[in-house]
């Protein structure tokens, strides 16, 4: 999907359509947070596979610089600051936020017409989006994920082998900085087995589901 096809949407037409297809936003949306090496990624990509929840995983806009075996259009699309810059100016996003040095952003056409349609759907974003989201949204369902310790953490970030010593060190400060911030969130899920942790997740969202049809 091109993102400029996001061109014209309407973030708040779409939620109060949402709210007459679907009664209600709750369990419709949730967003999920947490700093670099808690292993997010892995547990968003188990949900994606749950036939249990088959949710729709939103592939966000970024200026970053695809890592070696990413693809355009599949875990981001990838974009210039200028193709970036004027998404959010035209209203395309449904929040956006620089983390680590890069933009990053979520395309809001694709997430309003599954939410209308009755889907479901993940944000795997930072917290300075997540609080936007926030702010435009608050009946999401917002979950933070933390790594069993600052350690693990740390070694999961080394072990990964992508990224330089000033990028780690760089993320583990961000961490600090976004574990700061997880109080706010609905649930706090500390990911050390990660069938557990998926487990955990589904039964959240089934919960809300149930209350919210
Ligand atoms: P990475 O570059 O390692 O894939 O992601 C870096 C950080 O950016 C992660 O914390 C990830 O959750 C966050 N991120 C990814 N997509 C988005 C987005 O669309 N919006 C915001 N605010 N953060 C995002």
């Amino acid at each position: 999907m091109n993102p400029g096809q996001t061109q014209g949407h309407d973030l708040m037409t779409a939620r109060d359509s949402d709210r007459s297809a679907t009664g209600s936003i709750k369990g419709r949306l949730m967003v999920i947070s947490g700093p670099s090496g808690t292993g997010k990624s892995t547990v968003v990509k188990r949900l994606a596979d749950d036939p249990r929840v088959s949710p729709y995983v939103s592939i966000s806009a970024t200026t970053r610089t695809p890592r070696p075996g990413e693809t355009h259009g599949v875990e981001y699309f990838f974009l210039s600051r200028e193709e970036f810059e004027k998404l959010r100016t035209e209203g395309n996003l449904l929040e956006s936020a620089e983390v680590h040095g890069n933009a990053y952003g979520t395309p809001s056409k694709p997430v309003m017409d599954q939410i209308n349609q009755g889907g479901l759907v993940i944000l795997e974003i930072d917290v300075q989006g997540a609080a936007q989201v926030k702010e435009r949204m608050p009946e999401a369902v917002f979950v933070f994920i933390h790594a069993p310790d600052i350690a693990t953490l740390e070694a999961r970030l080394r072990g990964r082998g992508t990224d330089s010593e000033s990028v780690i060190q760089k993320r583990l400060e961000n961490a600090r900085q976004e574990i700061a911030e997880a109080h706010w969130y609905d649930y706090q899920i500390i990911n050390e087995f990660l069938d557990q942790t998926v487990n955990e997740l589904v039964a959240h969202w089934t919960d809300l589901i149930s209350q919210g049809a």
